[in-house]
């Protein structure tokens, strides 16, 4: 006899991600949607999932991801497929990698070593390139197996590499037929099944995410005739949503003129620091401003917030979160060779130690270099056995003491000896949890900022749902679960035009977790070496997920992996 489900959720308690007071029922899955929620009996399952005294939930939507390449060699898009990620956005920030033609496929990809540095030998290791135009590369991720579902914004970046080339267009703009052309490609994307257009707006001060050779990517300097096209172009298609990384007021330009939903990115919590550095408005100015734009002047603004605390890891073979002093930019730029021999430079090094003494720290009032502490050394790294034995475990203040030097000379030493393969650790910077539930709880807040896929070798902020749920609100309770899930799913979905996701109702996918409340924790930090060409990867783990479901079919059963695929291209905002 056949069952009327394929999967049957018993006993669990269910948040339905639209702020629905909890209840509890079972839940019952059929054809990859829900069919039924209410009363079922577990012999109406082929397969029956106890959720006795468990969580159910929405799986989550992650808007902020930098997955571009990494969805072609891992299809659960790890760490957010760890942490009850369902559905993640990449294209984010203006970067990515289409339409790019074949003799500019390396100059697409040094890039993204910088700006969100993903390895170089990873990308090429690791991406397929079988596309030119940006309708050919959604073909290709419509055809690569997934474990979440994908949705896809147009990045501004390519398009001006495009129809000009990214030196030309950033040294003389682009012309008017130029921004004709780009104008058209964006609609044929959308046409396609783009969500959106993305760019970063970061100027050329002050910037954490620059390109290759250490200047502004080519959106940073857009002028306001390139951004006013593009945002009319938007609204002649009359659907999708910008995700724009900096200047807020610029973003409230493009969302006038697109008369089009906008997610800025970030507003981060008072004194928060992140991999984007500090944020240009006082968190107070810039939640005032986002009211007016939403409540008064009838803009859509969403916040992406930063809603994890900040640590690190990081070794100087691709670091970015220094690019904003111009002395640690120019060390860390070009190969490894180059910048070893930079950063042991002892001229460079007086420049480097002057900005310490200046700003306390290396990022200001943020880390304490004497507090940073060498955290593990490579195996195959030069000196490794006596780095190991002598320094590992210890602070660069113990070490700077014991050696009679500034700590900035013992960081670089041990660096520049290591062969730049040594990881110094910084402490947890963590967020006053009245500081995190003013920004998390405002009314246009949507939390993050996961970064999934960037930033790969020192940031680990994809964990930023199961720290939402297990530390803001069950140690800190800075919000009720009800409007933690929908925050991590429904207001998300809706924000990013997203149909039918993000929401537990009958009829809709079903993408769901289920998990232990009391047990949920993000694991300790970890490095794996399973990139493409041999990279290691800094990542956290989750506990407490017991099933992560996508389109009806599980994919992790606790922390393990089924290798189901089910994950879909999301063209439109739907399949
Ligand atoms: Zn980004």
């Amino acid at each position: 006899m056949t069952k009327s489900y394929d999967i049957v959720i018993k006993d669990g308690t269910v948040f339905d991600g639209q702020q629905t007071p909890r209840f509890k029922a079972d839940i019952g899955i059929k054809d990859g949607r829900i069919a039924l929620i209410g009363s079922i009996d577990a012999s109406e399952g082929e397969r029956v999932i106890d959720a006795a005294g468990k969580h159910v939930a929405p799986g989550f939507v992650d808007l902020h991801t930098h997955y571009d390449s990494q969805v072609f060699w891992d299809p659960w898009c790890t760490m957010s497929g760890w942490h009850g990620v369902t559905t993640v956005v990449i294209g984010n920030c203006g970067f990515g990698f289409a339409p790019v033609r074949p003799e500019d496929q390396d100059r697409a990809m040094l890039a993204l070593s910088r700006n969100e540095a993903v390895p170089l030998k990873t990308m090429k290791a690791g991406m397929p390139w079988d596309w030119e135009t940006f309708p050919e590369f959604l073909d290709s991720i419509d055809r690569t197996p997934k474990g979440v579902n994908l949705m896809a914004f147009v990045p501004l970046s390519p398009l001006y590499g495009y129809v000009s080339n990214i030196e030309d267009a950033k040294a003389n703009r682009v012309t008017d037929e130029q921004l004709d052309e780009m104008c058209r490609l964006l609609v044929e994307a959308m046409e396609a099944g783009a969500c959106g257009w993305s760019a970063q707006l970061n100027g050329e001060i002050g910037n954490v995410q620059l390109d290759y050779d250490g200047t502004p990517m080519v959106t940073d300097c857009m002028t306001e005739r390139e951004i006013v096209a593009f945002s009319r172009a938007l609204r002649e298609v009359g659907r999708g949503v910008v995700q724009t990384t900096g200047s807020l007021d610029a973003s409230a330009i493009i969302a006038r003129e697109s008369g089009r939903p906008l997610i800025w990115n970030a507003l981060l919590a008072d004194g928060a620091l992140n991999q984007h550095g500090r944020g240009e408005y006082t968190v107070r100015d810039a939640l005032k401003q986002l009211r007016y734009y939403n409540e008064e002047e009838g803009l859509r603004i969403y916040a992406q917030a930063l809603t994890t605390n900040f640590v690190s890891e990081f070794t100087f073979e691709d670091y970015n979160l220094l690019d904003t002093m111009v002395p640690w930019k120019e060390a860390l730029l070009g190969t490894v060779e180059e910048k070893q021999a930079r950063l042991a430079d002892p001229e460079r090094r007086v420049a480097l130690k002057a900005i310490d003494d200046e700003r306390g720290g290396l990022f200001g009032a943020g880390y304490v270099t004497r507090e940073i502490k060498v955290n593990w050394i490579s195996s195959d790294a030069p000196n490794a056995q006596e780095i190991k034995e002598r320094y590992e475990g210890f602070t660069l203040g113990e070490i700077a003491d014991r050696e009679g030097k500034h700590p900035i000379d013992a960081m670089l030493d041990i660096a520049v000896s290591g062969g730049l393969k040594v990881g110094f650790a910084t402490k947890l910077l963590e967020t006053p949890p009245e500081a995190m539930k003013e920004i998390a709880t405002s009314p246009m807040a949507l939390p993050g900022v996961s970064d999934g896929g960037a930033h790969t070798k020192f940031v680990t902020t994809a964990r930023y749902p199961t720290e939402l749920l297990s530390l803001w609100v069950r140690e800190h309770g800075i919000m009720s679960l009800e409007e933690a899930h929908w925050r991590l799913s429904g207001y998300p979905a809706m924000a990013a035009g997203l149909r039918d996701r993000g929401v537990l109702r009958e009829g809709a996918p079903a993408d769901v977790v289920v998990y232990d409340y009391e047990r949920l924790d993000s694991g300790p930090q970890e490095r794996l070496w399973d990139y493409p060409a041999g990279e290691m990867r800094l990542v956290q783990k989750a506990v407490g997920y017991e099933h992560t479901i996508v389109n009806g079919v599980e994919t992790f059963v606790g922390t393990d992996c089924t290798d189901a695929t089910p994950g879909k291209l999301l063209r439109h905002g739907s399949d």
